[in-house]
């Protein structure tokens, strides 16, 4: 079984952002938003002093469950428990530093087959009890939490030991994948018998299949690969009215889509347990090329052309140029990517090329394939970004880029300990419409900053390309003002941009989910009739509000 994430933030215990490899990142924070991040000045509360309020587990419900799972597979135990709490938002971090816990669920629930599964949402039905599938807790709108209100029982459904990829038909490319599995376990399995599902989402290591359907997830290579909604073809659901299948048909005309109602239902319906996934052959030959472009407007216009050509990269992704500024300073010493603020390249893009090197953009396009298929579409990308005054800056940056990324989500508890807020929010929007969103958004944030008084910083990628959009992927951070409640702060920044997001016409959420950090802006982004339909599903198939209550609707 997968290693718990630790109970205060971001991944494995005793891994930690440091900028001490990184000699221009202190200077630079200090610049932008006045914060020294030499010294760490605060610390999250001990464990002890968390005052874990004791299970309430009725005799008769506990005894069924020890029935459903065998006793060893239900756990009381404190810091399990409070794992199991509450997901990864920067909400989840500050208040859990705080000591500030929410309602703990009652008990840790393990099962190790679809049955028992069932019979674990059975007893829970049967006594009342709430049920909050749990994958690997990495739930960033907070999709785990139990509500605070809640006097029933609260369980806790942990998915990590369903983990194994069940059958793989070679010919139809799919694969039958328990949903309890792990990104890196699944594509350690997947990967030994040649194929791979192509989803890495940045939090691959502490999420699993379960939860990425649930939410809807989308990882960095989604171009190629697809959304987690594409990728998902057959589904098993354990439900309150029996296990609902869908099969596993290219396409169906059965109706509204029984498989979209589950994508994205964040445990409301039920219990995942199997998904059949596309998969592919692992590609002969991957690469991840970095580009650099005069403005962000000339990347976004390139990466709208990329889309709308006939050639398919599996990663396109643009930096605004504040974060461009802040991928510079946060490499480390001697990498290639050094080269790109040589002199002599400065001079030419100066020069030559005619850039203004503040509004210059960072960019990664991936490719993958046989050698052949790789190299013509390099051949026809690079013509497109040439035709933008983009330059290829070679494959060193992609590199680094991808060995790093699964280490950036550690920095949120880094800059906690430093004493300053920093977070994500994603949208999606045509492409006719990026520009002004990425416009709107900036001005929204900064005005936000202006209100409270602090030095903010805000940046901006696009990822994930579309026939007919893209993705947006904005982060900002800030230092609280002097006295100044951090959460709160926060809420006034988080509001601003995504209210942005809803008034120019983009979506809440992109891949994040709605939970209940998004849950406001639901009806302005699906409009009132959605929101109806939403929560006659829910109330249809969950008429107790069992299954994950509040969250969504
Ligand atoms: P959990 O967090 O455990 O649960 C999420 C929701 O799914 C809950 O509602 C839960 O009840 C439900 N659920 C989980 N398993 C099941 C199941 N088997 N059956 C029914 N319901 C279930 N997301 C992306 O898409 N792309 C990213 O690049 C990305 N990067 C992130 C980086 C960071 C630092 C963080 C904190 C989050 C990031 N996320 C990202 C968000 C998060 O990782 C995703 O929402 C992910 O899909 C959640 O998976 P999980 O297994 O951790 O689910």
């Amino acid at each position: 079984m997968p290693q718990a994430m630790k109970w205060w933030g971001w991944g494995l215990e005793g891994i930690e952002f440091t900028h001490e490899d990184k000699p221009q990142l202190a200077g630079f924070i200090r610049e932008r938003i006045g914060l020294d991040i030499t010294t760490a000045t605060a610390k999250p509360a001990r464990f002890e002093d968390l005052g874990v309020p004791e299970p309430t587990l009725p005799e008769a419900l506990g005894d069924a469950l020890r029935a459903a799972v065998g006793a060893e597979h239900v756990s009381v135990d404190p810091l399990d428990r409070v794992i199991h709490a509450r997901g990864k938002s920067i909400r989840d971090l500050i208040r859990t530093r705080r000591a500030d816990l929410p309602r703990v669920p009652d008990a840790v629930l393990r099962p190790g087959t679809e049955d028992e599964v069932a019979a674990v949402l059975a007893a829970a039905l049967e006594h009342d009890a709430v049920v909050i599938p749990f994958g690997g807790g990495s739930s960033i709108s907070g999709s785990i939490e139990p509500p605070a209100e809640e006097t029933r029982p609260v369980l806790s459904v942990d998915m990590s030991r369903l983990d194994r990829v069940l059958a793989i038909d070679p010919a139809s490319r799919l694969a039958r994948v328990q949903a309890g599995v792990y990104g890196p376990e699944l594509e350690q399995q997947l990967g030994a018998q040649g194929f791979t599902m192509g989803h890495f989402p940045d939090s691959f290591t502490h999420s699993t299949l379960g939860g990425w359907i649930a939410t809807r997830s989308s990882g960095m290579q989604s171009d190629r690969y697809g959304d987690v909604a594409d990728i998902t073809k057959g589904l098993r659901v354990v439900t309150p009215t029996g296990t609902l299948v869908v099969q596993p048909n290219p396409t169906m005309s059965t109706g509204p889509s029984i498989r979209e109602m589950v994508l994205g239902s964040e445990g409301r319906l039920g219990i995942i347990t199997e998904a059949t996934v596309q998969v592919r052959r692992l590609p002969a030959e991957r690469t991840i090329l970095g580009y650099l472009f005069p403005t962000f407007a000339a990347g976004l216009a390139a990466m709208e052309e990329i889309a709308a050509s006939e050639y398919t990269p599996s990663v396109t992704r643009v930096s605004d140029a504040p974060e461009t500024q802040f991928s510079f300073a946060t490499r480390k010493a001697s990498t290639l990517l050094d080269t790109v603020q040589s002199k002599a390249l400065q001079l030419f893009l100066k020069k030559r090329k005619g850039y203004d090197l503040e509004q210059m953009c960072l960019s990664f396009i991936g490719y993958e394939g046989s050698p052949e298929h790789v190299k013509a579409q390099r051949k026809g990308v690079g013509r497109i970004v040439g035709r933008h005054g983009g330059l290829c800056i070679g494959a060193s940056p992609g590199v680094l880029y991808d060995q790093k990324k699964f280490d950036t989500p550690y920095i949120r508890d880094f800059l906690l300990d430093r004493g300053a807020a920093a977070d994500v929010s994603e949208t999606a929007m045509p492409w006719s419409k990026l520009q002004a969103v990425h416009t709107a958004v900036t001005a929204a944030g900064h005005g936000a900053f202006a209100q409270l008084g602090v030095q903010g910083y805000l940046m901006c990628h696009l990822s994930h390309s579309y026939h007919a959009g893209a993705c947006l992927y904005f982060t900002f951070a800030f230092p609280p003002s002097p006295g100044g409640d951090m959460l709160a702060e926060y809420d006034v920044v988080k509001q601003a941009i995504q209210q942005a997001f809803v008034d120019n016409g983009a979506t809440l959420s992109h891949h994040h989910a709605v939970g209940t950090e998004h849950a406001q802006w639901l009806q302005e982004d699906i409009s009132a009739p959605g929101v109806r339909l939403l929560g006659a599903l829910f109330d249809g198939t969950d008429p107790g509000r069992n299954l994950n209550p509040g969250k969504i609707v």
